[in-house]
């Protein structure tokens, strides 16, 4: 064979020689579970045209061919002998779990996050979906082609004529004979006599039992925009129209209504057949919130965690068919399978709740955009305080920028003043709360204000110590100070389950006097209920919130103006819409600018934004008190003078000389074990290997640790991390996947890579 040909026939037997048999048509399947994938699988003829990408099936697995469950990801044909695979066994979906674009999605997290597919899977579709949660055989009602033939029916009873009516309405959603009557109004006279004369036929089927069924309430009107609404909208619209993806940052103040400009967006995009995803912090999606999309569009399917699986299975279900065009929801509401899907949303996008903190630690607000780039569909991202990530590339131009500096009537932001901590002509007694703040809230409830005051700490008091010996309380398996929780006595640890009785003397000495230092909400509560007897109370914080509906009643009690005061930690800060809250209380400032984490500043400056927000709504004016040591730093400063784009100015300054993200991006490595020395060698082999990776391949990036996190302990783990720092995402994940694609921990060490991490604890 002359030379040159070798690269045309690969194969030992050219084409013309080939007979049908060796070319085969194979599945490429992905696994949940190591290992992962992907393997090539023979689809036999007799599954051909059922096994399709995004359908789950059954195949044989290693030496001893156990049968695994597995997703197909691909079909593709091969020169190769069927002999050389082995066969998929069954398929277990008759439609795919996913469209082809969001399929495309899964690869491109699994890539970018480096988690296998068939991780990725198990996030995007619900478990409730992949165990048909809810699924059971029931009888169920068709109409048939008698049903809508005019001269058939025309014979009919008014009452048999509604029945069809409504079950010919309710078009491809079967429906139980009880379904039917209810819906119809009517008993099982008719139904009976219809089936009795053809015009219904029951069928006997494997369908999802209905959680919740809302016929669809009537649409109501838009609302008249805002000039800067208007302009806003604008510019989604003109996106929208280009038919290609573009990212809109809606930078609005709190209350200048930046809802009501998505919701008109969303309405031009149903206009045109397609629908929407709204992505919000679970803790915004409030009945309030509910109610304002369900009373302007009529269907909207809320998801949110507290779902039961057959509740989210039949959203799912419905989603997919394109019955609700409209899904709200948080983060994991981004894999929403909208069939045509027109624009996603993103409010409050600088929402930490929008990172995944357990595998895969996704950030929607990424992958809603490669979504929508996949989808050519506008993005809109929405806040009062955009992330420096967001505002960064509305700077550059990649995003484009819209602005609602104004709110709604032009009611007038609050005026935020600070209290400085370190007067002592401040000072009240020994509590938290300064004599200013103490006067303005008396004055508002003279007035019959409502009053909320933030304290980002939770329990009674944040730390035990011994004044004689100085012993701390500390749990033993995350080695942090125990919280001490007054209801029930306890001392509890914040990071894992620990607690115990709290301890009448000091553990180590003995000393009888020992004290509880630092303030957390409960103690803040007897405060207040000590300073203020006749006011109504309520603290708001995930020890108060366990019960589902807890939540809720409250706001619904702050609205209803059955509160005074409502205190609680950052819960509190989120998205509300209180009228007559008049006054707003930090007590603490400072908290989260002790972080040891580069965006301490902009959380600081996003919580007191967000808080002080959530007053001045109504006709009354608000004002806001920021208690804080540090009066004079920059992010309290901002946000008292409401000022994000000289917050933000300042920040990126900084960011940029340490080359931290927007300027960079970073990744960290996290390895945690029960034994000390041998977590930290296997550490230290991870830098190792990263290093030589760096030095093989010729990466420009910085290798910082491993150094013990901030949470050197946790939950009976040692923990070390790695930061690597580069200028964009690429080299560090060639890094990654260069230093850890063989890798294997010893026994008992894990460990877990983080893209974009948001905080470095
Ligand atoms: P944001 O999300 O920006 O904080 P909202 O969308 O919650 O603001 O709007 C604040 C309030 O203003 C809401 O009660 C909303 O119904 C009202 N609102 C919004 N747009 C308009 C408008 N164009 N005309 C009248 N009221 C409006
Ligand atoms: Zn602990």
């Amino acid at each position: 064979m002359p030379a040159g040909q070798q690269d045309l026939f690969p194969l030992d037997v050219p084409p013309w020689e080939m007979d049908a048999h060796s070319e085969s048509t194979v599945a490429k399947i992905v696994f949940s579970e190591a290992p992962h994938g992907p393997y090539d699988y023979l689809i036999p003829d007799e599954l051909f045209g059922q096994v399709v990408p995004g359908v789950r099936v059954h195949v044989p697995l290693g030496k001893g061919n156990r049968e695994v469950l597995g997703y197909c990801i691909g079909v593709s044909t091969v020169k190769q002998s069927p002999d050389a695979f082995k066969p998929v066994l069954a398929v277990v979906d008759d439609q795919p779990l996913c469209t082809g674009r969001v399929l495309e999605l899964i690869r491109w997290m699994s890539t970018y996050y480096l988690t296998p597919i068939g991780q990725i899977f198990e996030t995007v579709i619900p478990a409730g979906v992949r165990s048909s949660a809810g699924v059971k055989q029931r009888l169920v009602m068709h109409p048939t082609a008698k049903a809508i033939d005019e001269q058939a029916t025309g014979a009919l009873t008014a009452k048999q004529q509604h029945v069809l009516k409504i079950l010919v309405q309710a078009a491809g959603q079967a429906l139980t004979t009880d379904e039917l009557q209810k819906l119809a109004g009517c008993s099982t006279g008719p139904i009976q006599l219809l089936r009795d004369t053809g015009f219904i036929e029951a069928r006997n089927e494997r369908i999802l039992e209905r959680r919740e069924y809302q016929p669809p309430q009537a649409a109501g009107p838009p609302l008249a925009l805002s000039v800067d609404q208007r302009q806003a909208l604008a510019h989604i619209l003109e996106a929208l129209n280009s038919r290609q993806q573009q990212t809109i940052l809606l930078h609005g103040i709190t209350g200048s209504g930046k809802t009501e400009v998505y919701m008109q967006a969303i309405h031009e995009v149903l206009s045109f057949g397609r629908q929407a995803i709204v992505l919000v912090p679970e803790i915004s999606l409030t009945p309030q919130t509910r109610q304002r999309f369900l009373e302007r569009f009529g269907q909207v399917a809320v998801l949110h965690s507290r779902m039961s699986p057959t509740e989210r299975h039949f959203h799912w279900r419905r989603i997919v068919s394109g019955e609700t065009p409209v899904v709200i929801g948080p983060r994991s509401a981004v894999f929403a399978p909208q069939p045509r899907l027109g624009l996603i949303v993103l409010d409050e996008e600088h929402d930490n709740s929008f990172k995944q903190d357990t595998l895969p630690r996704y950030h929607a607000r990424d992958v809603a955009l490669h979504r929508s780039m996949l989808e050519q569909i506008p993005l809109v991202l929405g806040s009062a305080t955009p992330s420096l990530e967001s505002w960064h590339r509305a700077r550059l131009g990649q995003y484009r920028l819209a602005t609602l500096p104004r709110r709604i009537h032009n009611r007038p932001l609050p005026v935020v003043n600070t209290v400085d901590l370190r007067l002592s002509s401040h000072k009240l007694g020994n509590g938290t709360i300064s004599r200013p703040l103490y006067q303005a809230i008396l004055e508002t409830l003279a007035e019959k204000g409502q009053v909320i005051l933030l304290l980002n700490r939770r329990g009674f008091s944040t730390a035990i110590q011994c004044p004689q010996c100085g012993h701390v309380v500390s749990c033993p398996d995350c080695d942090l100070p125990l919280t001490h929780h007054r209801d029930g006595h306890k001392a509890a640890c914040h990071y894992c389950d620990y607690q115990i009785p709290t301890p009448p003397v000091c553990p180590k000495c003995s000393f009888d006097g020992i004290q509880y230092i630092g303030t957390g909400t409960q103690k803040l509560e007897v405060e207040v209920e000590h300073r203020f007897p006749r006011a109504r109370i309520a603290r708001m914080d995930s020890d108060t919130m366990r019960k589902p509906g807890s939540h809720e009643r409250v706001l619904k009690q702050v609205r209803d103006g059955e509160l005074d005061i409502l205190l609680g930690t950052q819960m509190i800060a989120k998205g509300h819409d209180f009228p007559n809250v008049l006054l707003v209380g930090v007590i603490n400032a400072d908290t989260a600018l002790h972080f040891p984490d580069f965006r301490a500043s902009e959380r600081t400056f996003q919580l007191i934004t967000q808080v002080a927000g959530r007053t001045g709504r109504g006709e009354k004016a608000g004002r806001v008190l920021v208690q804080s040591f540090s009066p004079e730093h920059p992010a309290i400063l901002a946000a008292c003078k409401h000022d994000f784009i000289g917050f933000a100015t300042d920040e990126l300054a900084k960011r940029e000389q340490y080359g931290y993200p927007p300027f960079g991006c970073m990744a960290r490595v996290i390895m945690r074990g029960p034994d000390l020395a041998a977590t930290e060698s296997f550490a230290e082999v991870m830098v190792g290997r990263l290093k030589q990776a760096q030095k093989l391949a010729g990466i420009e990036c910085r290798i910082l640790g491993p150094a013990p996190p901030p949470l050197a302990k946790l939950r009976g783990n040692y923990r070390f991390h790695v930061m690597l720092q580069a200028r964009t995402a690429e080299p560090l994940n060639r890094l990654l996947v260069r230093a850890t694609s063989d890798l294997k921990p010893p026994k008992d060490i894990l460990y877990v890579i983080d893209v974009d991490p948001q905080d470095t604890l």
